[in-house]
């Protein structure tokens, strides 16, 4: 259309383009019954602490349970979600149920909660979060929510103002898959968060992969001159922890320290 009309643009791939648009309707046609008949459930992977804390952490990672009745993993829908105007919503939910979660839990874990960067560029965001928090009755301070560089750099504004005004309200910040992204450390400056993820694709390899094992130790170095604590995720085997518990890394997660686990369902609520 951009080319003025009576134009037809042929795609080699088109067919495959096609198919792809296909699956992400389907996606997305899924998620809006998901959310509808109460099949979205809330998945937790706990994070261990190095440094001999007493509290427990955990990531909260959503599923969808498809109408046969299979858990269909974030990756087949929040893309489409994002794409077609469903992720404001689907994060909404997964903070409310998270800090439902903790609200009946009542055990002073900390939990952090994933934020796609379009739902970060929502103007009414922040004041739908505290509100949120003001109805479930959960301290701040367990709470950090975890942003990607991408997300952050491309709607700079907006995520400042939710990160600050948080920040004040009580939670904390974390930057997730640090070194995949549109990686920039003027940028990583400017964001006032407390944590960076350590990208998993680093992490997995650096007890055979010295450039990765590297790059880990800088981004340690550069996070404690930075006054910021480190997560690094993907961690899957014993010698991967130790490595990382010699570079002083404060918090692990992977499969080999716990594996994601079921935290509940949405009609258990
Ligand atoms: P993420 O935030 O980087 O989460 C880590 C992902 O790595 C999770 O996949 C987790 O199950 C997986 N993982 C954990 N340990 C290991 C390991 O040792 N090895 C390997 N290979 N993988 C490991 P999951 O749950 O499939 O989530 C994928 C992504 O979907 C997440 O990446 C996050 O970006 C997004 N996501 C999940 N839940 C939410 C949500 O509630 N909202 C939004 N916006 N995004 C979410
Ligand atoms: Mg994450
Ligand atoms: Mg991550
Ligand atoms: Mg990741």
């Amino acid at each position: 259309k951009e080319k003025g009309r009576d134009r037809v643009q042929v795609y080699q791939s088109s067919d495959e383009q096609l198919r792809k648009h296909a699956k992400e309707m389907e996606a997305v046609h899924e998620l809006v019954d998901a959310l509808k008949e109460q099949r979205l459930l809330l998945h937790r992977q706990e994070i261990k602490s190095m440094v001999g804390e007493y509290s427990k952490y955990f990531e909260v990672l959503v599923r969808m349970k498809n109408k046969q009745g299979d858990i269909v993993p974030p990756i087949e829908f929040i893309p489409a979600a994002e794409k077609y105007g469903m992720i404001v919503q689907l994060d909404y939910w997964v903070i409310e149920h998270t800090l439902k979660g903790m609200a009946n839990e009542q055990a002073g874990n900390h939990y952090s909660i994933n934020l796609s960067g379009i739902t970060l560029a929502n103007k009414e965001l922040y004041q739908h979060v505290k509100g949120l928090f003001k109805t479930y009755k959960v301290e701040p301070s367990l709470v950090s929510f975890e942003i990607t560089e991408t997300s952050a750099i491309t709607h700079l504004d907006s995520a400042l103002y939710f990160i600050n005004n948080m920040i004040a309200f009580g939670c904390s910040f974390a930057l997730d898959d640090f070194g995949s992204g549109l990686s920039s450390f003027s940028y990583l400056q400017k964001l006032p968060i407390g944590t960076i993820k350590i990208d998993g694709a680093f992490v997995r390899d650096m007890d055979s992969n010295a450039i990765n094992r590297t790059f880990v130790e800088n981004i340690k170095r550069t996070a404690s001159a930075m006054n910021k604590k480190v997560v690094a995720e993907f961690v899957e085997n014993e010698h991967i922890e130790a490595l990382l518990n010699e570079i002083g890394v404060e918090y692990v997660q992977g499969y080999y320290i716990h594996k994601p686990e079921l935290w509940f369902e949405q009609q258990k609520l």
